[in-house]
């Protein structure tokens, strides 16, 4: 089955019919009566999509809307109303109370597939969004608070026409009633809609001699990086319906069935740069979530969990390209030392300050992790034994060379730090682990020669 749909009428006719065209299209059909049949049915079949007439024995289809709202799982439930009442005003009401879509019954069936379709989608798209923001342990970012209009204030759309006049006159109408920034475009004009910073929601006209450039620019800017994360809502003009379905089965995530209306096209568009909003923020929590994984949030340097592949990647580049890389661990000397005389917070702003101080010392392209409590990691790609000598005593030098002002002592405090240097690539491809057992063999080797220098490849050791 491609989902379950509940369809709630109190006429049992109207839901036989609706079943029928459903389930034509392999959609599992479940059914209630009335308003109060709702969350019982939808407990039970734990449907994917929502469909209700407009007037129900005992409520509406926005008492629907009210009642799957409150309750915080059900919320993101797609729902769509069937109205018998012709023309603008019930749809309007029914959109300003959160229903995604109200279609006419006779219900036109290539309309209500795209749409049905649409709906799963982006349902389907957002969930895939929730289960990767929960699998990657992210910061739970106050996601429903911050949806706030302020951020809705600043969104910005473009107006898309193949008669540029077209887009204008659209343009005077919503910037009476809408606080967006808007612009015109011509539906040509791909490269202006993809230049930074790209609209938040683009809006394009589909009329007789544009529909097909208006469809391929919808596709297009669906498909593209750029624009993959703009809403795309599609009016066709004059309205129709099967230019609206064939609008949602590209990839638009709106259409106005009926043609331009500035009071319709306010409501969707609110409705949808609302849902962006918020999708966007679940993207940020998920990145933010997997940089938490792999970043030390005491220094900010990268962890263990990161240079282990990164060295692993490193190893294998050089194996192909026959260049030279360079592998050092460090470990600070007699850390133990600070927290015992100054206390545990000296010895966390030390750790901070020669995290810093380090990494200054290095390349961008330079790794530099925390892979222990006072132990550090350097992967130097491309570089030289030459190079690696240097860097390893500027890192050296840049420990010992500058006491270090930690609380719980008013006199700077003195910092060493010991450095084992390995060499990787050059034809001789050790493997990771290796890299790592002769790094460590080396800092022990730098440990036991006195501290506060480094053991380079050459064997020879370096005070620093
Ligand atoms: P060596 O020169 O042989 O490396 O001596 P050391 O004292 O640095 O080494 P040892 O392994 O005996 O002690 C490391 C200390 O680092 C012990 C541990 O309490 C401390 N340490 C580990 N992680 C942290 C941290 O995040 N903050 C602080 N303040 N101390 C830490
Ligand atoms: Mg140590
Ligand atoms: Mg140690």
């Amino acid at each position: 089955m491609q989902g379950t749909i509940l369809v709630i009428d109190g006429v049992s006719t109207n839901r036989i019919m609706l079943k029928v065209q459903l389930a034509a299209a392999y959609y599992d059909v479940v059914q209630a009566g009335s308003l109060a049949e709702v969350l019982p049915a939808i407990r039970q079949h734990r449907p994917d999509l929502v469909l209700s007439a407009m007037s129900l024995p005992d409520g509406t289809a926005a008492d629907v809307k009210r009642e799957l709202s409150n309750d915080e799982s059900l919320a993101d439930l797609p729902l769509i109303a069937v109205s018998d009442i012709e023309g603008p005003q019930a749809r309007l009401a029914a959109l300003a109370a959160g229903i995604d879509d109200v279609l006419q019954q006779p219900v036109n069936d290539v309309i209500l597939q795209a749409r049905i379709r649409s709906l799963l989608r982006a349902r389907s798209a957002s969930e895939e969004l929730n289960l990767q923001r929960d699998a990657s342990h992210g910061f739970m970012l106050p996601l429903s608070d911050r949806s706030n209009s302020e951020e809705l204030q600043q969104a910005t759309v473009a107006l898309v026409a193949q008669d540029p006049r077209a887009a204008k006159t659209w343009r005077d109408q919503l910037a009476t009633c809408l606080p967006f920034g808007l612009r015109t475009h011509a539906i040509s004009d791909i490269q202006g809609l993809m230049q930074a910073p790209v609209a938040d929601a683009i809006i394009i006209e589909l009329t007789e001699q544009s529909a097909s450039a208006g469809l391929r620019l919808l596709a297009d800017l669906r498909a593209r990086a750029a624009t993959r994360k703009s809403v795309v809502i599609a009016i066709p003009n004059p309205g129709d319906a099967e230019l609206a379905a064939e609008a949602l089965d590209r990839g638009a995530h709106d259409v106005l069935q009926h043609g331009f209306d500035v009071a319709e096209l306010e409501l969707r568009l609110t409705a949808q740069l609302r849902q962006k909003i918020h999708q966007d923020r679940l993207r940020d929590s998920v990145r933010n979530g997997l940089r938490a994984a792999v970043q030390d949030p005491m220094t900010g340097l990268h962890n263990r969990r990161y240079a282990r592949p990164f060295l692993d990647r490193t190893t294998q580049a050089a194996a192909v390209s026959g260049e030279k890389f360079a592998v050092m661990l460090a470990d600070l000397d007699h850390f133990k030392r600070i927290n015992d005389l100054y206390g545990h917070p000296a010895g966390d702003a030390v750790l901070i300050e020669a995290a810093r101080r380090m990494q200054a010392v290095l390349r961008p392209a330079d790794l530099l992790a925390r892979v222990g409590g006072e132990e550090f990691m350097a992967v130097l790609p491309g570089a030289t034994e030459a190079e690696a000598g240097m860097a390893a005593i500027a890192l050296c030098n840049a420990i010992n060379s500058k006491p270090f002002q930690v609380p719980g002592s008013a006199q700077p405090v003195r910092v060493t730090i010991s450095i084992g240097a390995v060499m990787g690539g050059g034809g001789q491809d050790l493997n990771a682990t290796t890299l790592i057992e002769k790094a460590d063999q080396a800092l022990y080797n730098a440990k036991n020669a006195g501290r506060n220098q480094v053991t380079l490849p050459t064997g020879c050791i370096q005070a620093a």
